[in-house]
């Protein structure tokens, strides 16, 4: 019957259309109003005074967002992007000093150093968790390291106290970007909060959002007003503040607006409604799609939450016996949204690839022989190339039926898989 055999092929899609995930309510409203009536959209000033740390929804918003996360210290700044790269001046990166990276993560993660002069050194992932290999990252640990840059990707957490013990072994830092996992955790342990800086965004996508918006997190009293000075021009700042090394206390303007501090508050507020929402569904998708030969859904390690950003499924083209385009072709038609590969190794973005990031002579990399050659981390091109799958649980606001049928439709093209071949 036509009708039953997939869509790709002239049947009946399975999945209809879903909605969005619509998080902003009348709570986040109200909030913004009450910025609005008071007329000051920023508290901020970039010279000394008590508006140098910003205006009372900016102070309320950190203040909440250090009792939620059980940290001393929580600097807002406008993206997550902007948080990586004043965490980089914050532990003092010079020119020259290298920071260890994940292959696999979205850009901002490797690009950061390089405002400091700083090079990127890539650290393959392993393959279950996808995040970084704890032992290529000791192995690439020299006298010229200055930081490690962990990325919980996907949502899982790195062996984060791992990590932590190899820096403080090393006098290294290690600086979480934890754009992706909130909530997350490991040993009972907040994702972000066991480095020694950890840096959260709220940009649109992310699981809790202020439209643009970012949060750095620390216990170290001085790491937070570095952090802070360099947020809020802080050249203007470091003779009042008594600091003796000036180096990068230059500062730029990475401030939130009273506005999005104030949707911040409340979406702060219900985070753990708007994450659990997304675990469920994401938990209920792997137990439907568990034991199916050639689809493996992600697995999470002892005693780590996920938070499932992204939910990714691991797929063996062998073992289907269809290339993954035409599997994804197949399940989009059957109204199952998704991507595949994530984004390619980081290191084979042009700035690596030609080397050119700031000034037209080379540099920070005229100061460093490394260098970023396809096949530099196996596993990250090997995931990336046809082997994963990608539902975004942060973008689909999807009920229970909703969740059962996108399991059904990747059933349905498994077990029609057959008509596939010669497909392209
Ligand atoms: C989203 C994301 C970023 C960038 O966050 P912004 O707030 O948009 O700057 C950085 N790293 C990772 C891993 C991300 O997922």
């Amino acid at each position: 019957m036509k009708s039953n055999g997939l869509a790709l092929l002239g049947g009946e899609p399975l999945v209809g259309e879903l909605k969005k995930y619509r998080s902003i309510g009348s709570a986040e409203q109200a909030a913004v109003r009450q910025v609005l009536d008071s007329q000051c959209l920023s508290g901020f000033y970039g010279s000394p005074g008590p508006e140098f740390l910003g205006g009372p929804w900016v102070r309320k918003f950190e203040e909440a967002w250090a009792k939620r996360f059980e940290i001393e210290y929580a600097i807002s700044v406008n993206s997550n992007t902007s948080g990586l790269i004043a965490a980089m001046g914050a532990i003092g990166l010079s020119p020259g000093e290298e920071v260890i990276v994940p292959a696999w993560s979205m850009s901002a993660t490797a690009i950061a150093p390089l405002f400091y002069g700083g090079i990127p050194v890539f650290v393959d992932i392993e393959p279950e968790t996808f995040c970084i290999n704890v032992e290529q990252v000791e192995s690439e640990i020299n006298n010229r390291t200055r930081a490690i840059i962990v990325t919980n990707l996907f949502g899982h957490p790195a062996e984060l106290a791992k990590l932590r013990s190899v820096a403080d072994k090393r006098g290294i830092y290690l600086v979480e970007d934890n754009a992706q996992a909130p909530l997350g955790s490991e040993g009972g342990l907040s994702c972000g909060t066991i480095g020694h800086i950890g840096v959260f965004s709220l940009n649109y996508h992310k699981h809790i959002h202020t439209g643009e918006g970012g949060m750095c997190v620390t216990n170290d009293p001085d790491l937070a007003k570095r952090l802070q000075l360099i947020r809020n021009h802080g050249e203007n700042m470091v003779e009042t503040e008594g600091f003796d090394d000036i180096s990068n206390l230059i500062g730029m303007n990475l401030r939130l607006t009273e506005m999005s501090a104030a949707v911040g508050c409340v979406q702060l507020e219900n985070i753990d409604g708007h994450v659990e929402k997304r675990e469920r569904l994401a938990a209920n998708l792997s137990e439907q799609t568990r034991g199916i030969a050639g689809f493996t859904p992600p697995v999470v390690r002892k005693d780590c939450r996920h938070n499932y950003y992204c939910w990714v499924a691991k797929y063996d083209e062998e073992a289907m016996e269809v290339p993954l385009a035409v599997f994804s072709e197949a399940l989009t038609a059957e109204g199952f949204p998704h991507s595949t590969g994530y984004l390619p190794p980081l290191y084979l973005l042009p700035v690596f690839q030609r080397r050119s990031a700031i000034g037209r002579a080379g540099f920070p990399f005229s100061l460093s022989d490394r260098e970023y050659a396809k096949g530099l981390c196996p596993n990250t091109e090997y995931l990336h190339d046809n082997r994963v799958l990608l539902f975004e649980p942060c973008a689909w606001d999807v009920s229970d039926s909703e969740c059962n049928l996108l399991a059904e439709a990747v059933k349905k093209v498994v077990s029609h898989v057959g008509d596939l071949s010669g497909h392209d």
